[in-house]
């Protein structure tokens, strides 16, 4: 087993996994900030890192069916939200590959 590689993230407001805090995410990659995850408020972001993909799954969310992949921290292995792999409806297309990382289980560090 290879040693594990986190990817540092450049600027100043940066989202951190809020279990182990190795950055997350990047305030410049938010496409939405009034999003809704499984856990209450979340962001769409077009970039997530130092994350693992699990498997695909169909799943009926507020805006209809969707195939996801749940996403967790690569570090710490907690569930941070989900990709979008695949949207049905034409008006949710624009997800396909986007992420929701959920506000509750990311930290804001110095911001
Ligand atoms: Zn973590």
């Amino acid at each position: 087993m290879g040693r594990l590689y986190i990817q540092h993230l450049s600027g100043e407001k940066i989202f951190k996994c809020r279990f182990c805090r190795v950055d997350s995410a990047s305030h410049d990659d938010i496409s939405s900030n009034e999003f809704r995850g499984r856990y209450g408020l979340a962001y769409l972001m077009t970039r997530v890192v130092n994350i693992s993909i699990g498997p695909e799954e169909q799943r009926h969310l507020s805006s209809g069916l969707h195939t996801v992949n749940d996403i967790y921290c690569s570090s710490c292995q907690q569930l941070l939200g989900w990709r979008y792999e695949k949207a049905y409806e034409e008006s949710e297309k624009y997800k396909e590959g986007m992420y929701v990382l959920e506000k509750e289980r990311t930290l804001r560090d110095g911001w």
